[in-house]
């Protein structure tokens, strides 16, 4: 057994002196010796690459762990006087403590210090918070993997921003109208559930859904929150595998949710969609639920025979172009704010090309009506419905809209 941490040794009989205190990285390992059962610690450091080594049998003082949830515990030795501090990942060293208890508890060894002290219970690394009451008196520990903090107000941004080795966050039923920007400094989050807020009745910033989220959401559950629209930065979570977007009052959906090539899973059940975008039909669900819509109502447009393009276009949208031909990620100060809230509202030609302002929007009708077959292996439509829904197509010149027609 062995780990690499950080630790200081100081001799109890000699004057103390916490101004030099300064820790050595170390590999700390448990030896136990083949023939005398004899178990020691040793210290491998850079000065002393051979190892420094600490008897443990019938030699430990006392072992202080009151701080090993913070990533430090404390070995008084018996012989020398040596308090060894170590420092380190708070699993490691909880790993260790239970493995040195192990050692010391076993009968071939009479172990005289009291290892009390010693939590070696496995830490939940779930918590579920269903009341204030629920909430820790030490506050969050931060070795926490899934939070599910549901009490109807969600107020401790601060404190979760600091949980780093969330994988899964809980934050529904908890009446949030906006969604705290800071979530996205969580390093390692994958799962997100916002279900049960009001979303729809916030300012619909997407701030949120930037940097970090990109590259670690994987799930994210939105359903249940009065949406009356989608934020159209959605199609920056790449590697999106479940959108729930079902119990919402969507009419339409940005076009750029077919640029989610990791989809897999995606409920948009009882919404007020009367179309799906075009570009929709070039995915490869999994599993689809668009029950209780408005596909039935679908007023069907048609843009006039003289529809003009502007053959102008502007230097923002031509830079803007320039961004996503390059792939380049833009991350907050890398480019104008303006261009990124400007690539934020891009939408996608049926041929796949960005547009900006500078485009025609029809709604095809019953003839053009997609077969949802097409786009996942499984379908949830309501009763009586079929699975051809009206699209929702946009284009971005006059060929491209010859081949809509
Ligand atoms: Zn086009």
């Amino acid at each position: 057994m062995k780990i690499y941490c950080n630790t200081f040794t100081e001799h109890r009989s000699l004057p103390s002196s916490n101004k030099g205190r300064r820790h050595t990285k170390t590999t700390l390992a448990l030896a136990k010796h083949p023939k005398t059962a004899q178990i020691s610690l040793i210290l491998f450091t850079n000065q002393a690459p051979t190892g420094k080594k600490y008897i443990i049998s019938n030699n430990i003082q006392q072992i202080m762990t009151k701080f090993a949830n913070k990533g430090k515990f404390t070995i008084r030795f018996k012989v020398p006087d040596v308090d060894l501090f170590v420092e380190g990942d708070p699993m490691d060293l909880t790993k260790f403590l239970q493995y040195l208890h192990k050692m010391l508890t076993n009968k071939t060894i009479e172990e005289t210090c009291s290892l009390a002290v010693v939590d070696t219970k496995p830490k939940s690394r779930r918590l579920k918070i269903s009341s204030r009451a629920d909430y820790p008196k030490n506050g969050l520990p931060d070795y926490l993997e899934e939070l599910y903090y549901n009490i109807g107000k969600f107020d401790i941004t601060n404190k979760v921003i600091r949980l780093t080795r969330l994988r899964l966050l809980d934050l529904s039923h908890n009446g949030i109208k906006n969604v705290p920007k800071e979530l996205n400094r969580l390093p390692n989050l994958g799962t997100l559930n916002l279900s049960h807020n009001l979303l729809g009745l916030g300012d619909n910033s997407s701030n949120w859904l930037c940097e970090n989220f990109t590259n670690t959401l994987h799930t994210l559950n939105l359903s249940n929150n009065e949406l009356k629209s989608l934020p159209r930065a959605i199609s920056k979570l790449r590697h999106l595998h479940t959108l729930d977007l079902s119990r919402n009052s969507l009419t339409s959906l940005p076009s750029g949710i077919a640029s989610l090539k990791e989809l897999k899973k995606l409920s948009l059940s009882n919404n007020k969609l009367q179309s799906l975008p075009g570009r929709m039909m070039r995915m490869n669900l999994a599993e689809l639920d668009v029950s209780d819509n408005n596909f039935s109502n679908a007023i069907c447009e048609s843009v006039p025979r003289n529809w003009s393009f502007s053959r102008i276009t502007s230097l923002k949208e031509l830079a803007a172009k320039v961004v996503i031909k390059s792939r380049v990620p833009y991350p907050p100060g890398s480019i104008p704010y303006t261009l990124i809230r400007y690539l934020d509202g891009v939408e996608f030609c049926t041929c796949d090309k960005p547009i900006f302002e500078n485009f025609a929007r029809i709604t095809v009708g019953r003839s053009y009506r997609a077969n949802l077959r097409n786009v996942s292996t499984n379908v949830t439509v309501s009763n009586n419905e079929d699975l051809r829904v009206p699209l929702d197509l946009l284009v971005c010149s006059q060929k491209c809209l010859s081949h809509c027609r």
